[in-house]
Formats: C-alpha cells, structure tokens, sequence
C-alpha cells in the first residue's frame, strides 16, 4: 500500500514501456499515489518488475489487454478486489497501436485492429470502470490522443510522417469525439483527450510511436501530464489538451 491511508489512485493501460511506463514512474514519486499498471504481459515486463522491488506496495501489476473485451471486464474486478473500499480516481487510456499507412493504401483490418485497441478499447475500459470512478474522488479519465487525430491542426503538424498516419488519425479523432461525449454524457466526470507532444519512445520502426525523431524526452511530456491531469478541473472537461496544457483545436 502508499503510504498514505486513502491514496490517490491511478490505473494506466499500456504500462510495460514507453509514456505508460514512464507515467507510472513518476506517480511512484509520490507517496501519496498507489498505482495498478496494467499491460498485454505482465510476466514479461521485466521493467514494471523492477520497479515494483521499490515500490512498497504502491505498484500493483496486472494483465489487460485492451483487445480482449473479456479481459477488460474480468481486470475491473481484480482492481476492485486490490482497491477494497477506496474508488479509482485516474483513469488513464495509453495504449495504443500505430501504422505508418495513408488513408488510400491502407489495410482494412489493420485499421478494425487499431480502431479496436485505439477507440474501442478505451470505451469499453471507461464504461467497465466507471463504477470505481463513481466511488472514487477526482473521476478523471484521461485519454491519451494524438495531434495526428485533429483536423484543425492538420496544416500545422511538422513530419510528413503525420501525412502517413492514416488508420492512427481516424482512431485518434474517434477517441477525441469520444472524451467530448462522455463529458457531455457525465458532467461530474473529468474527461481529457490529451496529446503527449512527440516523445522519443520506441525505436521508430513501423511498430514503434515516438522513435529516435521525437522531440521531446518523455520524462518532460510526463511532467507535464501528470501536472495538466492533477490540476485539470471541470472547466477543461471535454477539452483537447497538450502536455504543456495549451488547448488544441479539434
Ligand atoms: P509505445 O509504442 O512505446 O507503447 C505502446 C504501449 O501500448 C505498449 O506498452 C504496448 O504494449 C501497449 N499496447 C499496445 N496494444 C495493446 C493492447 N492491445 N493491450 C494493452 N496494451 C497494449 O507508445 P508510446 O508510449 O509512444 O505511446 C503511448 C500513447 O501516446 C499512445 O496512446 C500514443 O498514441 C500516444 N502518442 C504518442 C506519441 C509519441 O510521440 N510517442 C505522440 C502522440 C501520441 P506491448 O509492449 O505489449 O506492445
């Protein structure tokens, strides 16, 4: 357990590597946090293992894939077992996939399978989770988007990488619609879709997100999430943020 007697909770998917696990790290900072990391394989993450050596009981691990929609369900009780009487007060959707493709080349299932882990899963995860949020304090679901997701911000994006994004950018202006309906659909929620900037994660292959290109280290990106998503108040619910906490246009 945190040190604290009633923590501040947080569940991050996505959490074995990348902004997951970075995100997770540094709530371990606090002492006042008790975290339950969630990923495809926890007995493969040798990372998440580590840190949960020195975690005193603030790091809870456990398995969620966000594909497997019988997973999600049965992983909500698990968490509800490790959470006892206290609710869940950060909800944060990561994981995701990616396809380096463009939108007349590319594969129809690949884009069902990033639609399933980019936008599906997140729904399912935040109606099987609300419950816990309801009983917990902050009721925050964060949900991390992309820029690649905004047609507003479309001409101003960097990369001609972003140009490639095809099935990602559908996936990420599904889940922004998605913040915005569940903040209009439960104004007691706090509900952000929030871009973590381009973090150097991965290895930039067509697999990997961020990659050697990124341009920001992701323990900055982090530091700015965690301080944007702690101070965010129902006025920034339903809101598109950066990590810097500047408003992107839709
Ligand atoms: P990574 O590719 O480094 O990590 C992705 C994580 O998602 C991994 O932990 C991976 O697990 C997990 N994941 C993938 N599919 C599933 C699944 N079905 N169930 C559970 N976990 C899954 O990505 P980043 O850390 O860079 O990205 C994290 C978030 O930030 C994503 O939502 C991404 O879209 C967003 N983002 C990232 C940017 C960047 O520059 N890095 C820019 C804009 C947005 P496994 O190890 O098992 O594959």
């Amino acid at each position: 357990m945190s040190s604290t007697a009633c923590p501040t909770t947080w569940l991050v998917t996505g959490a074995n590597r990348g902004i997951g696990f970075e995100l997770v790290k540094q709530l371990l900072e606090s002492p006042d946090n008790l975290v339950i990391a969630t990923c495809r394989n926890p007995e493969k993450s040798t990372a998440l293992s580590e840190l949960k050596k020195s975690a005193e009981g603030a790091l809870h691990i456990i398995r969620l894939d966000v594909t497997d929609f019988a997973n999600v369900r049965a992983s909500a009780k698990e968490v509800e077992t490790i959470l006892g009487d206290i609710g869940l007060d950060y909800l944060v959707n990561n994981a995701a996939i990616v396809a380096w493709d463009s939108v007349f080349d590319m594969d129809p299932e690949k884009l069902v399978d990033i639609l399933r882990t980019n936008t599906v899963g997140p729904a399912l995860i935040s109606q099987v989770y609300l419950p816990l949020l309801e009983k917990g304090r902050a009721k925050k679901i964060l949900h991390i988007s992309s820029q690649a997701g905004s047609m507003a911000s479309f001409e101003e994006l960097i990369a001609e990488e972003h140009r490639k994004l095809g099935a990602y950018a559908l996936s990420k202006a599904a889940l922004n619609m998605l913040a915005y309906k569940q903040k209009v659909a439960r104004p007691d929620l706090i509900v952000i879709a929030l871009c973590p900037g381009w973090v150097k994660t991965g290895k930039y292959s067509m697999q990997d997100m961020g990659g050697e290109k990124g341009l920001l280290q992701p323990e900055e990106s982090i530091a700015g999430i965690i301080k944007v998503t702690t101070s965010a108040t129902s006025a920034d619910s339903g809101k598109f943020l950066r990590y810097n906490g500047e408003e992107i246009p839709w």
